[in-house]
């Protein structure tokens, strides 16, 4: 077994759309960043990479480089799985918070969920998602920005293991 985490943070702006999760949720506001500025998916990429010693999402998907520019940060999700896979691991588990002062995130907790749960190929029952204001306090309690935390637990691919006995 081996276990990463993941951490991100994006400013919220007026007149952008606010993906979370790989879900839209309804916000006078949304997420800054040269891709859609899915906190909650940057984080969850980082903890996987990390449980691979696959260096970060920086390196992977450069914010330098004009084809992640609004890229669908699911897709990066994907791209990332398939980094991890192709080191021989498979996410077997993950958690993450989400802290955000606005808007309340409780109701879309459980579409976030789902959608993770879909994008890594696990069951829901391996896929948790917390939420959080930050009680008013800082830039993510003023309602500047979100932020994101998560862990992922990785295990070896059966295959791979089979090929290491052989
Ligand atoms: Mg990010």
């Amino acid at each position: 077994m081996r276990a990463g985490i993941g951490y991100d943070i994006h400013r919220l702006a007026p007149g952008r759309p606010l993906r979370l999760g790989g879900i839209v949720i309804p916000s006078p506001v949304g997420l800054l960043g040269h891709s859609d500025g899915d906190v909650l998916l940057h984080a969850l990429c980082d903890a996987l990479l990390g449980a691979a010693a696959l260096g970060d999402i920086g390196e992977h998907f450069p914010d330098t480089d004009p084809a992640f520019r609004g890229a669908d940060s699911a897709l990066l999700l994907t791209a990332t799985l398939a980094k991890v896979r192709a080191a021989g691991l498979r996410p077997v588990q993950v958690d993450a918070t989400v802290v955000a002062q606005q808007p309340r995130l409780t109701p879309h907790k459980a579409a976030m969920r789902q959608r993770i749960a879909e994008l890594l190929g696990l069951e829901p029952a391996c896929v948790s998602v917390k939420a959080k204001t930050n009680e008013g306090l800082d830039a993510i309690g003023s309602g500047l920005a979100i932020a994101a935390h998560a862990i992922a637990l990785l295990d070896t691919l059966p295959e791979r293991e089979s090929v290491e006995m052989s």
